[in-house]
């Protein structure tokens, strides 16, 4: 398969043909994203960006990160169930970091009330990198978990397409073949109709979804007619009663002014399925995830799933503790002494926020005595092994690349009270970037959009 992609990538004339015939494909299939330049229109859009070839992956991996999603479905979910631990966990990053601490607010005070709900929604993606090692083989490596607005399960549905197609233009029929079928937002939908359904067997009402996207403000007002500060079941106009909100935004803090943090509030209080809860939405930082990898942790969760906690176990790599104390102390020193070996986190998501390099030196020697430094945690730097690939971006900004992909698989879960009543893996995303690239999504700018080719 190498050698086939080789001589595309080898031959200019071919490649520029080829070139457009993915970026038609990928326009047709609906493969497409708003432009940097006109953000908020509708009517100027471009393809999103993609690989031209799809990147090689090793089948074992691909299906190990398969087969783990359904444990992490049920880990992600216990946690939630657990306020003393998230508390235990998250105590000192919340003192430093307003967000984190906002967030927890919401959560103490709902948890004090008691729930409103009792179906619970949740959509997440587990992603991954292979990293290389010095034997010559590859592991499956967890990068993070996103617990809230885990995207392009709908932009990824859609790819496999275009490289079905770019193949098979270039006489690679039975290559085409190989690229596998992916449907994630089938899934996701699977799932938000099953909390929706549940929510309405409850009683009869007439009820409905709504998203919570990127303009804040309107959802607050929104909300605000529909359910102002004391109804539990915020309806709409008509009548229907909010049965599910799905939080597209809010994993930020530039997501909310005072106004959106009453709004996520009175969310959060009411008797809509919210997804996530703020408890889930916790349970993805990366604090939560360095506490998971020690000794023991995963077992509390998942005591009767010896099997389960060794398939998770399995994709952990090294994660670090910043906290106070004679161990974070250790991770300062062991940081500053190998700053290439590992990646310094904060508690944010987007992309674009992790520290590489000398930098790691330059921010803890900053923060190393103090309080702040426990707003971090720090990670082993996962390797893997370079694969040229063209990008294929708006703007004819084509361009053949030393690439590195990392892999995400969509979970999505329902619990009834004690029950899970549904629990699925429902499809997968590969992104690829550039190696001079340490951060940055697709939506940064630097990523772009791939398939597995399975080898
Ligand atoms: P975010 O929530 O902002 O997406 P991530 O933990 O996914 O945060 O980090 C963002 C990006 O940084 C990843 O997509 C990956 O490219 C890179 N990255 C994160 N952790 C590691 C790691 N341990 N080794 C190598 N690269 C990493
Ligand atoms: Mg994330
Ligand atoms: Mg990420």
């Amino acid at each position: 398969m190498a050698a086939l992609w080789e001589d595309v990538f080898s031959n200019e004339e071919l490649l520029e043909e080829i070139s457009t015939v993915a970026v038609d494909k990928a326009l047709l299939m609906g493969v497409i994203m708003r432009t940097k330049e006109n953000p908020n229109s509708s009517d100027v859009v471009s393809f999103a960006p993609i690989t031209l070839l799809p990147s090689p992956v090793p089948r074992t991996l691909f299906e190990q990160a398969q087969s783990v999603q359904e444990d992490f479905n049920l880990l992600v979910d216990r946690i939630s169930q657990n306020p003393s631990f998230l508390e235990q966990v998250l105590s000192s990053t919340m003192k430093v970091d307003d967000f984190i601490k906002r967030l927890f607010q919401i959560y103490r005070l709902v948890v004090a009330e008691g729930l409103a709900q009792s179906v619970f929604l949740g959509i997440n993606r587990s992603d991954y990198m292979f990293d290389g090692r010095e034997d010559g083989t590859t592991a499956l490596k967890q990068i993070e978990i996103n617990t809230i607005a885990a995207s392009f399960g709908g932009l990824t549905s859609r790819t496999p397409a275009v490289h079905q197609h770019v193949l098979k233009m270039l006489g690679l029929t039975n290559e085409a073949r190989n690229i596998l079928p992916n449907n994630p937002s089938c899934g996701i939908a699977r799932g938000i109709a099953k909390a929706w359904e549940l929510y309405a067997s409850e009683k009869y009402v007439k009820s409905r979804f709504i998203a919570v996207c990127d303009v804040h403000c309107a959802v607050w007002n929104e909300w605000m007619e529909m359910g102002g500060l004391t109804s539990p079941a915020p309806r709409f106009r008509d009548g229907h009663e909010v049965a599910v909100v799905y939080f597209r935004t809010g994993y930020v803090p530039q997501d909310y002014d005072e106004q959106d943090w009453e709004a996520r509030l009175l969310m959060e209080r009411s008797k809509a399925v919210k997804c996530p809860d703020v408890a889930t939405q916790l349970v993805g930082t990366k604090k939560v995830q360095q506490e998971l990898s020690r000794p023991r942790t995963l077992e509390k969760f998942l005591p009767d799933e010896p099997e389960a906690v060794a398939r998770i176990r399995q994709t952990f790599t090294g994660l670090y503790t910043l906290d106070m104390g004679t161990e974070g102390d250790k991770t300062v020193e062991i940081a500053l002494a190998n700053p290439e070996q590992f990646v310094l986190k904060p508690q944010r998501e987007g992309g674009g926020n992790n520290i590489y390099g000398e930098e790691i030196k330059q921010v803890l020697e900053k923060v190393k005595h103090g309080l702040e430094r426990t707003s971090y945690i720090l990670m082993d730097k996962i390797k893997p092994q370079p694969v040229k690939n063209c990008l294929l971006r708006a703007a004819g900004q084509t361009r053949l690349s030393q690439c590195i992909s990392e892999l995400g698989v969509f979970g999505v879960y329902v619990r009834h009270g004690d029950e899970m009543v549904l629990n699925e893996r429902v499809g997968h995303l590969l992104r690829t970037k550039a190696i001079e690239h340490e951060d940055g999504g697709v939506a940064a700018g630097v990523a772009v959009l791939d398939n597995p080719y399975l080898v």
